[in-house]
């Protein structure tokens, strides 16, 4: 079924009066793309796992139809192509790359290699969780640190935390679910701070959705800094969070301890097929990254219109302060068919909301407004 959503089945899911009210001028019609209508998906509008709900390209799509024919294979080949492939296109060689069943995979590998029992990892409070979870697994120690006031990282305080017990310190840039990021100078700083005995994790799962010219990608800094170990995934802006894979680059001696750590042929035959096509693919990061960073802009306008506060983002996703706690918040727009959140305790009355199709984004303000009305939030 076709994704796209027309201006009148979107004025049919949110009831006449509201639905035409809201798709007036305000909502430019570029944004509703140029194909023939079609109805809309079933099932509930899915804004609770920064998702990218384009899906993948065209040529991943043709690259999954041909993998069939190598089904029966193992994926021994192709994950050497996909090896050299992302290798490649770092300027690393090909021995600096892991590959994962998704980065969740990458970072497990590392929590397992670098936060052995006795060892601690140190992370942001809040950020993506996975990976102190596996160190509870590794039964490492945790430390946490909390962002700063403007909800960034607190590199220097992080760094400070780094001491000779310290296996692993985890910097998520951009942040979720903050969607913040840590500066390329600021980084550079942070990684000469760091003692050279803990591997500072960098996970740039969101890293294609940046505009901020003071970004870098810590893989510029890998070639000074052995132990970095840097996380990219295939599941948000290429849009195959289903296929699960992403990988690693690290030194080769980080990487070959990190590969003790995963099981044989833990990428399959598709997914890598699907990631080599996207890869090759020249168009899909910057049309991905503009329709969904236009997105944004158009529900940022729209947060600002209500006079609401949010933390401006520079990923896939946007926290929303609800001004309440948040648990009813999403169980409210469950209620109406929408998936939102997880909630992070330490942000108990911040609102998670992943970027989703125009439509979807709609729907969600015109929720917003009924279930946290601005004023509460204000
Ligand atoms: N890292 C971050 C910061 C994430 O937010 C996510 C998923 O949402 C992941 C890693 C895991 O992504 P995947 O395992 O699909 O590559």
């Amino acid at each position: 079924m076709s994704s796209k959503m027309t201006r009148r089945s979107l004025g049919r899911l949110l009831g006449a009066t509201a639905g035409a009210a809201l798709l007036d001028a305000r909502f430019p019609p570029s944004l509703f793309g140029a194909t023939a209508p079609t109805a809309p998906a079933a099932g509930p509008i899915r804004l609770s796992a920064n998702e990218n709900p384009y899906g993948p390209c065209a040529a991943s799509l043709n690259a999954l139809t041909a993998s069939a024919a190598e089904a029966a294979r193992y994926p021994g080949a192709i994950e050497r192509g996909m090896r050299e492939a992302i290798a490649k296109h770092h300027g690393v060689s090909t021995d600096c790359i892991v590959l994962g069943s998704g980065s969740s995979e990458v970072l497990r590998m590392a929590d397992s290699a670098f936060v052995p029992p006795g060892k601690t990892l140190v992370a942001a409070e809040p950020t993506f969780e996975a990976v102190l979870n596996y160190c509870k697994a590794t039964r490492g120690e945790s430390l946490k640190v909390p962002l700063t006031a403007d909800h960034r990282h607190d590199l220097p305080k992080m760094a400070a935390a780094c001491g000779a017990g310290t296996g692993m310190v985890y910097v998520c840039n951009p942040n979720n679910p903050t969607g913040t990021i840590v500066g390329g100078d600021e980084l550079a700083a942070f990684l000469d701070r760091v003692p050279p005995t803990c591997v500072v994790l960098v996970d740039e799962a969101y890293h294609h959705f940046v505009e901020s010219s003071k970004y870098r990608s810590a893989l510029e800094l890998a070639a000074r800094h052995d132990n970095l170990v840097v996380a990219r995934t295939f599941s948000k802006i290429y849009g195959m969070a289903g296929m699960r894979i992403g990988y690693g680059v690290a030194s080769p001696a980080n990487a070959a301890l990190m590969e003790t750590h995963t099981a044989w042929d833990n990428t399959s035959q598709s997914a890598l097929a699907m990631a080599l096509a996207a890869l090759a693919d020249p168009g899909v990061v910057a049309d991905q990254r503009k329709r969904l960073n236009d997105t944004k802009r158009w529900l940022c306008a729209e947060l600002e219109r209500d006079g609401r506060s949010y933390i401006p983002s520079e990923a896939n996703f946007v926290m929303i302060d609800v001004g309440t706690d948040v648990t009813p918040v999403i169980q409210a727009f469950a209620g109406r068919g929408i998936q939102v959140g997880r909630k992070f305790p330490s942000m108990g009355n911040w609102l998670r909301v992943s970027i989703g199709k125009p439509e979807d984004m709609q729907a969600f303000m015109m929720a917003l407004r009924q279930v946290a009305p601005a004023r509460a939030a204000a």
